[in-house]
């Protein structure tokens, strides 16, 4: 049996939100089992949001939260990084409606999660294990989950940009892959965007810090942190979409120059896809020897 965890002992940090550039006071606080992952608005009295996909609200080039007056922008790469370190239950304190973009990467969180240290709690994990396939398409834009015996994703990206025709990966997922393999790569925005995404009062908090900026030929950053980091970078959106079941899920995912909207539609798919789906408690299930079968012993002659 895996059981649910929590974090050990409150941590916090402080950062600026990417689209509305406000500075923000993050806390992530233990929480009960089967509490789940909360966002709390601490400068609107404590009100809170779950982190689950009916309340998905504006997806602007990132996933929002909202329930009535609460609103909680750019949740997804806290999300990967709490549900890839296997964190089921957490308060998100936020002084502020977005989350703090840190570098464009999941790494400060990484960072601050294992600050925190894990703790176990007194009750069983679920997971949802994929057992047929679930899929949507959106013109060229796929996503599918398909059974498999652990957590992996495949994303595939392609733009009419030299530095990133294509690209493709697969992974499977868990903690120490998160960590060393997805966790560190930056959310990406072409220069040509830039001026558009302002105009539009998003991006506002945006620079080489927080960003990989591709111009007309290059990036603008002095370096990559991984020859495909944007694909990687796109796993790390998925994994933090995909946080919105609820559980953590068993399946491969398979997507195709998908997003944060189709992501989002996509998990609200999956959790109407009752038949596609079981809920288990550990993430293998034993396999179970058919007992009717007599078991042949060999035994070895000796030499005489
Ligand atoms: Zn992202």
């Amino acid at each position: 049996m895996s059981a649910q965890r929590t974090l050990k002992r409150p941590t916090s940090c402080a950062g600026i939100g990417l689209h509305s550039g406000r500075k923000v006071t993050l806390s992530l606080k233990p929480a009960a089992a089967g509490s789940g992952i909360r966002f709390r608005r601490s400068d609107l009295g404590g009100l809170e949001v779950p982190a689950a996909v009916n309340h998905v609200g504006a997806i602007n080039y990132a996933t929002g939260l909202m329930r009535d007056a609460v609103r909680v922008d750019t949740v997804e790469h806290l999300l990967a990084a709490l549900v890839s370190l296997g964190i089921d239950n957490v308060i998100v304190e936020l002084n502020s409606p977005e989350v703090p973009i840190m570098d464009g990467s999941a790494a400060p969180f990484i960072y601050l999660i294992h600050e925190a240290g894990v703790k176990s709690l007194p009750a069983p994990r679920r997971y949802l294990k994929i057992v047929r396939p679930i899929a949507i398409s959106r013109g060229d834009k796929r996503i599918a989950l398909y059974p498999s015996d652990h957590f992996k994703v495949t994303y595939s990206i392609s733009y009419d940009h030299p530095l990133l025709r294509h690209q493709s990966r697969t992974l499977r997922i868990t903690e120490e892959t998160f960590v060393e393999e997805v966790a560190p790569a930056r959310t990406f925005t072409f220069l040509k965007d830039v001026e558009m995404l302002r105009q539009n009062g998003l991006a506002l908090g945006g620079s080489l810090e927080n960003a990989i900026v591709l111009g007309e030929t290059g990036v603008l950053n002095n370096a990559l942190r991984f020859e495909d980091e944007f694909v990687r970078h796109k796993i790390l959106d998925a994994v933090g979409d995909l946080a919105l079941v609820g559980y953590p899920v068993i399946g491969h995912l398979v997507a195709h120059r998908a997003g944060h909207a189709l992501h989002t539609e996509f998990v609200a798919k999956i959790l109407e896809e009752t038949h596609a789906w079981r809920l288990v408690e550990a993430p293998f299930e034993a396999p179970v020897l058919p007992l009717a079968t007599p078991v042949k012993t060999v035994v070895p002659r000796l030499a005489t």
